[in-house]
């Protein structure tokens, strides 16, 4: 098969995402009181609703509603005034009442918006001029999205004693009806991505977001944000769809970004030897790195939609959407701007601490100890030594960039000292004296100290006045060892110029 950048010469990909997130942050299910769980004893949270009893009648989750309002304002969408839940009906062991409760046409939020920031390696994936590079070969795109709905998760199944993963091989199917009525949000996007690197950006940022605005965990690996991934490719030039097939559950960044690789490869080949790419689902297996067919769409599954007579249209005032509103928090990105622009610091630190609720409230933390006037050493704590020591206090980390700006303390024994302290919880400052590892600034202190290394090292003051600059070098490791540790290499360095030069 051709590599991606020769296929994305002569095609140009196109790419559709749908998203699913549990909303894991909730006490209860959907449509009944049942706690949200991921390790009680299977079947532990059921009742005659999410069991699909006869007779029981569904009350909709105020909490979902307002997470998912959350989810569509933090995403650009029109929240629609009204909106209804559908039946979607289908038979199969982990629904019950042999019909999932979603929505129609009409969704809590249509026609959003995210856009992207296309910048690194990847941006190189990206050939066609639709959109602006700058020179550096970064580029912003938008991807529209058409809807975000609602809906139930189903039941758990596991297939046991028969030939792993495939339900005819297996003895027995257990089932475990705690997932089953879990609230779930569904963003479909439309097919507005060209590259497997957007399409991971995409998620990515989506992710972020969700966190963010705290309505799910967002554990790709344990399926609480799980991710379809949608690709059909035409020749450049065309306007028209190619026919796509579909990659389910997609658990990680990095497979959703492989398979779509796989995939837009896998078609080019297809196409360019006369053969057609089918409608069908595809399963991708990462230790293979291919693809595989599961089922072919030979035509439209009937799942009998309609409006579900047991829950009335939703209307939602508008005062209910502004509350939500109000209480959105800062989103990650502006979080970033806020912080490269107020606080000068890198983009790409901004972007890291900005990007996850606990790292960024850690870094706040520690900032509003240390002060904004070193708001660059606290990054450079938070994103280089912080996690790497997973007990670390925000205390700790001021306290170390503090001692980083004066420059009393060098990175590396920052970093020993937040190895230490970190495990045991203890004042970083306090360490910091009780070990005598502060660095003297005191410039009065290690002038004397360069003045009496300067008198025994005459042959290298000689070669330094001879034009040999390097031996600087070794003059400040005297300087260290004089002081035995104690003065800043920097400051010596340039005391020891000034006093040679002078
Ligand atoms: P399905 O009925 O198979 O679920 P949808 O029309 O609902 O398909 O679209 C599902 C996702 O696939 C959406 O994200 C959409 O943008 C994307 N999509 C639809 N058609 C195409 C296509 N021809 N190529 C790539 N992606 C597509
Ligand atoms: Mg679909
Ligand atoms: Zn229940």
């Amino acid at each position: 098969m051709k590599q991606l950048a020769e296929v994305l010469r002569d095609w140009e990909a196109v790419i559709g995402l749908e998203v699913h997130a549990e909303l894991t942050t909730l006490n209860t299910k959907m449509f009944c009181g049942c706690k949200l769980s991921h390790d009680d004893e299977p079947n532990a949270n059921v009742c005659p609703v999410c069991l699909g009893m006869p007779g029981a009648l569904p009350v909709p989750n105020a909490d979902a509603i307002r997470a998912i309002v959350k989810a569509g304002l933090a995403t650009n969408c029109e929240i629609q005034q009204r909106s209804l839940f559908y039946r979607k009906h289908y038979f199969y062991p982990d629904m019950a009442k042999n019909f999932q409760t979603t929505q129609g046409p009409v969704a809590f939020c249509m026609h959003g918006r995210l856009d992207l920031d296309v910048r690194g390696e990847g941006a190189a994936e990206r050939v066609d001029d639709a959109v602006d590079k700058a020179p550096d070969g970064s580029y912003e795109t938008s991807v529209r999205i058409l809807r975000i709905h609602m809906e139930e998760d189903a039941a758990k199944m596991v297939h046991v004693g028969g030939e792993e993963g495939r339900i005819g091989g297996a003895s027995e199917s257990l089932i475990d009806y705690n997932r089953c009525g879990t609230p779930l949000i569904e963003l479909v996007t439309e097919p507005d991505l060209r590259t497997p690197e957007e399409a991971r950006l995409f998620m990515e940022k989506l992710r972020r977001i969700y966190l963010a605005i705290g309505i799910s965990d967002c554990s790709l690996e344990s399926g609480s944000m799980r991710c379809d991934g949608n690709v059909s490719l035409r020749r450049r030039g065309s306007t028209e769809l190619g026919t796509k097939t579909e990659m389910k559950n997609l658990n990680s960044f990095k497979s959703l970004h492989d398979a779509l690789e796989y995939e837009i490869c896998r078609q080019a080949e297809v196409l360019e030897t006369g053969g057609t790419v089918y409608q069908e689902t595809r399963h991708w297996e990462p230790s293979r790195r291919r693809t595989v067919m599961m089922r072919r769409k030979e035509t439209a599954d009937d799942y009998r939609l309609f409006p579900d007579p047991d829950l009335a249209p939703f209307d939602l005032s508008r005062d209910f959407v502004d509350s939500v509103r109000a209480e959105l928090p800062e989103l990650p990105d502006a979080r970033a701007t806020r912080y490269a622009q107020e606080l000068g610091l890198k983009q790409a630190d901004a972007e890291q601490l900005a990007g996850e609720p606990a790292t960024a409230s850690f870094f706040d933390e520690a900032l509003a100890l240390a002060g904004v006037g070193v708001a660059r050493a606290v990054a450079n704590v938070c994103v280089n030594m912080v996690p790497a020591y997973p007990g670390a206090l925000p205390a700790q980390a001021a306290a170390l960039a503090r001692l980083l700006a004066e420059d009393a303390l060098t990175a590396s024994q920052a970093r020993e000292v937040l190895e230490a302290v970190s495990a045991t919880g203890e004042d970083a400052l306090a360490y910091v004296e009780a070990h005598g590892l502060r660095q003297s600034t005191d410039a009065a202190a290690l002038q004397a100290t360069v003045d009496e290394v300067l008198a025994r090292c005459t042959d290298q003051v000689r070669q330094y006045r001879e034009g040999n600059k390097k031996v600087v070098g070794f003059l400040v490791g005297q300087c260290m060892k004089a002081s035995r540790g104690q003065g800043n290499p920097k400051l010596f360095n340039q005391l020891l110029t000034a006093t040679l030069e002078g």
